[in-house]
């Protein structure tokens, strides 16, 4: 019986899944580095905003929006990067302009969107880090977790007191390993107790992807406070970078 060689096939070229925010009009290649579909790491310069679909749907004349991270959502969409000027510049005619369709959909819509969307990842990274046993919460355990991976990441409760003055807090946030999210009662709820004060995750993935979560929602929430067509790319940089740095504590 005569054996057929297999045929040379050249590498399977994948396409190149490349999008391009309606804010600024730079394309990303999604899987350069991706850490999850559809949230690919974006330019330096622009303090490593995530590009987010956005899956648009009108109804009566009025738009709304759902800030689609995972990017499976069906129907009309448009992708932006988390940055305020890239998120302003897309409601007053970058939408339009994809969608070639008169898309009037109100910036503060988009901002809870994206604020809700950002809360929601956060969550679920959370919890997925509860059941992988990737999180280790408490003073003591993530201590510990210290100890043997010094490179984790913190999420420190925005109501942590005195914990937040700790050295193990203050030389994270030095280093820019510690994010501020959520009261010590929110982070309870995940690790099944009344209250967390301080998480520690030594997954690097997950803290990578935590990170940008805590990064976008600041990003989405700068832009609600932000001045009319301000557009200082300097002001939403600080802000990431707080959100990441220093933890929001009393
Ligand atoms: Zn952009």
């Amino acid at each position: 019986m005569a054996v057929l060689a297999p045929s040379p096939r050249p590498p399977k070229a994948a396409a190149k899944r490349e999008r391009t925010c309606v804010g600024c009009g730079d394309a990303v290649d999604l899987d350069e580095g991706a850490l999850e579909p559809g949230i690919a790491p974006s330019a330096e310069q622009r303090g490593g905003a995530t590009l987010l679909r956005v899956a648009l749907a009108e109804a009566d004349g009025a738009w709304t929006c759902v800030v689609d991270a995972p990017a499976n959502l069906g129907g009309r969409g448009a992708w932006v990067h988390a940055a305020p000027k890239c998120l302003q510049r897309a409601c007053k005619g970058g939408f339009s302009k994809a969608l070639k369709t008169k898309v009037d959909l109100p910036l503060a819509t988009l901002v809870e969107a994206g604020q809700l969307a950002a809360e929601r990842r956060m969550e679920g990274l959370l919890a997925s880090a509860r059941r992988g046993r990737l999180a280790a919460f408490g003073h003591d355990a993530c201590r510990e977790l210290l100890a043997k991976e010094p490179d984790a990441l913190l999420v420190v409760a925005t109501d942590a007191g005195a914990i937040a003055r700790s050295r193990e807090v203050e030389d994270a946030v030095r280093l820019g390993r510690a994010v501020a999210w959520a009261t010590k009662r929110r982070l309870g709820v995940f690790f099944g107790k009344e209250e967390v004060a301080l998480v520690a995750i030594a997954d690097p993935r997950m803290s990578v992807a935590i990170v940008r979560a805590v990064a976008d929602r600041a990003a989405f929430a700068a832009c609600s406070v932000e001045p009319k067509g301000s557009e200082t790319t300097t002001k939403s940089t600080k802000v990431e970078g707080e959100a990441c740095r220093s933890p929001e504590v009393r």
